[in-house]
C-alpha cells in the first residue's frame, strides 16, 4: 500500500470548455485538503491548476507550487498558496515536482499535461521510479488517449504492463483510493539516474 503525504497533480493551464473539468478540479482540491494530503503542482493560478490550488487553500490544506521564472508572469504565479518555489527552468521544475511527490494524478489538460504525464510514465517504464500514477478520465476526456495507448500496445510498440503504469479511474473521488491501493514504491529515487 502506497502512503501518499504529497500528491503531484498535472492538469490544464486552461479550464477547458466544460464545467465538468472545473468542478472536478475543485472537488479534488477539497478531497486533498480534507485528507491532509499536500498538493504539489505547477504553481500557476490560471486554468484548472488555479481552480485546484484555490480549492485546497479554501479547504484549509497545504499547497506547494513549483514554477520556473520565465512562466511566473505568463501563468501568474499563485500568491495565496502555502509555498511557491521559483526554479530556473522546466527541467528543474519537473524534477522537483517529481521529488516532492509520493504519487501523481492527472486531470484533463493540454500538451503540457501530456508531456508531464508521459515523462513520469516513461521514467517508470525505464525503472527509474515506481511511484503510482493515476489518470482521471473525468467525463471520458482521456478516452482518445486510452484508445491510442491500446493501439500502441496492439502494434507492438509498448508492452501491456508499461501501458498499465497509468492507472485509470473515472472520477476524482476514486483518486486517493487508487493511490492507496497501489503497491508501496520500492525504488529509491537517485538523482544521478535522471
Ligand atoms: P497545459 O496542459 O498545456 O495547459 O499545461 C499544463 C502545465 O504544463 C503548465 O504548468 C505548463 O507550464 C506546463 N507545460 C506546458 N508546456 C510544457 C512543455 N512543453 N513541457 C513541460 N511542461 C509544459
Amino acid at each position: 500500500m502506497a502512503k501518499i503525504d504529497s500528491l503531484c497533480v498535472y492538469c490544464g493551464s486552461s479550464t477547458g470548455n466544460s464545467d465538468v473539468y472545473r468542478d472536478a478540479a475543485a472537488r479534488l482540491g477539497l478531497i486533498l485538503a480534507e485528507a491532509g494530503v499536500r498538493l504539489v503542482y505547477g504553481g500557476g493560478r490560471i486554468g484548472l491548476m488555479g481552480v485546484l490550488a484555490d480549492a485546497v487553500v479554501a479547504g484549509g490544506g497545504r499547497v506547494t507550487g513549483v514554477i520556473p521564472e520565465h512562466l511566473q508572469a505568463q501563468e501568474v504565479g499563485h500568491s495565496g498558496i502555502t509555498e511557491l518555489l521559483v526554479v530556473g527552468g522546466m527541467h528543474e521544475r519537473k524534477q522537483l515536482m517529481f521529488e516532492l511527490a509520493d504519487g501523481f494524478a492527472v486531470l484533463p489538460g493540454g500538451l503540457g499535461t501530456l508531456d508531464e504525464t508521459f515523462e513520469m510514465v516513461t521514467w517508470a517504464q525505464l525503472g527509474l521510479h515506481d511511484k503510482p500514477i493515476v489518470l482521471v478520465d473525468q467525463g471520458g476526456y482521456w478516452a482518445p488517449l486510452l484508445a491510442l495507448l491500446d493501439a500502441v500496445v496492439g502494434a507492438g510498440f509498448a508492452r501491456p504492463e508499461n501501458a498499465a503504469i497509468l492507472e485509470v479511474v473515472g472520477d476524482v473521488d476514486e483518486v486517493l483510493g487508487a493511490l492507496a491501493a497501489a503497491p508501496a514504491p520500492r525504488i529509491a529515487a537517485r538523482e544521478e539516474r535522471f
